[in-house]
């Protein structure tokens, strides 16, 4: 029997595994991680260091600062069309990959091959708050169809790293899984640890929280880009990224000419009754326009859970 912990490169799914693992010391204990080949370089340290320390291993020869990543976008014009990533950071993601499985086998490290932007264009469908045909794609189905080939129904346990703000998710989640023959875990809810959650944790163990959270982005995924995101959001990107603000506008730009119509991420909702595509260069000058207006993260805003929610098929 193994215990399986979906690890996203958050702060939630570590303490999920840290607890799950003190509360089964004697099971084996393994780490999946579904990599859309867009994270922020340190949520690629921290995922190492995370379970490194979990699993008390020394990855000192392995483990990379976020500043030895090359770019992740690629620069000077290209066209969607053929765009694959920077070649340079996905050589560089391979032998990361290779080096860690040398020294941490207990991760396996899953790579669908795309980043969300392929997926978008390939679908001729950017994702929005409903329809996440990214994590679908790259994370849940990808990981899905391995745990159909390598693990045991009967016998194994996926553990995930709800908390108790999102216990909603889990509820939709477990129902979904247990249809399908898995049995699914969310070790933090109805815990303390889970009330109190991980930075706590990660201070106690020395391990430096991810620089996003440090930005003051609510999740660790896709280097803080995501289509399920908010107002809320992007302005804190906006702020606090500039660089790949821009870059998020220039892609979305370019996947709307390239599907031909104009989708957007996010809504104008500056009239309740009509919503209206508003794009990120759009909102860019809505922000300037007005610096003194501030977007509240509403419950979801942020986006994300992609791991574990089930929208609407795309
Ligand atoms: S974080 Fe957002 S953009 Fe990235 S895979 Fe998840 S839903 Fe898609």
């Amino acid at each position: 029997m193994t215990r399986y912990h979906s690890v996203s490169g958050g702060a939630g799914s570590w303490l999920a595994a840290k607890v799950d693992m003190a509360a089964h010391p004697n099971e084996e204990h393994r780490f999946l991680f579904a990599d859309t080949l867009y994270e922020d370089a340190d949520c690629y340290r921290f995922l190492i260091e995370g379970i490194a320390h979990l699993i008390d291993r020394d990855v000192s020869n392995v483990l990379p600062r976020a500043s030895d990543f090359p770019d992740y976008r690629v620069l000077g014009e290209f066209d969607i069309a053929t765009y694959a990533g920077n070649p340079e950071w996905r050589a560089f993601l391979a032998q990361l990959r290779a080096d860690v499985a040398e020294v941490m086998p207990e991760l396996t490290w899953l790579v669908e091959g795309r980043d969300p932007w392929e997926v978008f264009r390939d679908r001729k469908f950017l994702g929005n708050s409903r329809i996440d045909p990214c994590s679908k794609v790259l994370k849940r189905d990808f990981l899905a169809a391995w745990l159909d080939v390598n693990a045991d129904k009967a016998a194994d346990i996926i553990c995930v790293g709800i908390g108790p703000d999102e216990a909603h998710r889990y509820h939709v989640l477990a129902q979904r899984q247990m249809a399908a023959g898995w049995q699914y875990e969310a070790p933090l809810l109805g815990t303390f640890e889970g009330d109190i959650g991980a930075f706590v944790y990660l201070a106690k163990a020395g391990i430096e929280r991810p620089r996003l959270y440090r930005k003051n982005y609510i999740h660790n995924n896709c280097g803080g880009f995501c289509i399920k995101a908010g107002h809320a959001h992007y302005q804190n990107r906006f702020y606090a990224d500039p660089e790949r603000y821009a870059y998020d506008a220039m892609m979305e730009r370019k996947l709307a000419e390239y599907i031909g119509k104009p989708v957007t991420m996010l809504t104008d909702r500056a009239n309740d009754n009509v919503k209206k595509p508003l794009s990120l260069d759009e909102f860019a000058e809505r922000m300037l326009a007005k610096p003194q207006f501030i977007f509240e993260y509403e419950p979801g805003s942020s986006g994300c859970g992609c791991m574990v929610d089930y929208e609407e098929a795309a």
